[in-house]
């Protein structure tokens, strides 16, 4: 699966280079590709952002440069924009994206994006929640994250399918080594199952 990312803070995803993502990365089942937004700016100091008509608070990105970097792209997906307005992020969202083949993710900053843009080029709105971040980054990288987990070969089935929210669930506490920690000891019911098992 492919997830191409529009922002203006390239370097941030490099975060995805670790742990589980990492080697899914190295391994071709996913692939990350960045368009820095700030390269299409036509203005000599790279600016990218103007003040909001009829006055109010911070700066907006203009849409020229985010349809430049959009129309850049080769292979098109669905395009999202992470947005505190959009639709909130849910397990049953994620499947739903894992079905993509490719997402095209759009992250805002400042106080966000000229609205004409968006109209032209996002197919969906997400929220991570009911707070606000200074960019849409972190929410896309918890979008990528969640959903690359459901991409085939990143993680087994049976990880996937035991896990909170897949089957309506939440998830019951576990326990590992040692068997004795802070005098408090692994449930009765759990040993006697891992040494018949093993
Ligand atoms: N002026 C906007 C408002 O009041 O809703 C907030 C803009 S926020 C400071 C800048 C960018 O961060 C947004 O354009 C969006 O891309 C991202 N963002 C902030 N909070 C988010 C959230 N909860 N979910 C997804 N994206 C978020």
């Amino acid at each position: 699966m492919k997830f191409s990312i529009l922002t203006l803070f390239p370097e941030m995803f490099e975060i995805l280079e670790t742990s589980i993502l990492g080697r899914a990365k190295k391994n071709n089942l996913i692939e990350i590709e960045t368009i820095n937004i700030r390269d299409f700016s036509k203005d000599k100091h790279k600016k990218v952002d103007d003040t909001p008509y009829g006055g109010g608070a911070g700066m907006l990105i203009r849409p020229d440069v985010v349809y430049d970097a959009y129309t850049s792209l080769n292979n098109k997906g669905k395009v999202i924009y992470m947005s505190p307005q959009g639709k909130r992020l849910t397990q049953d969202k994620v499947k739903e994206l894992s079905r993509e083949k490719e997402l095209v993710i759009l992250c805002g900053h400042y106080e966000g994006i000229d609205q004409r843009v968006l109209d032209k080029i996002v197919d969906e709105e997400i929220s991570i929640g009911d707070y606000v971040l200074t960019g849409g980054e972190l929410p896309a990288m918890v979008l990528i994250d969640s959903v690359s987990r459901y991409v085939d070969g990143v993680l087994s089935n049976e990880s996937v399918k035991e896990e909170s929210f897949s089957e309506g669930l939440l998830e019951y506490p576990q326990y590992t080594r040692p068997e004795i920690f802070l005098n408090e000891k692994v449930p009765e019911v759990l040993i006697t199952r891992t040494s018949q098992k093993y």
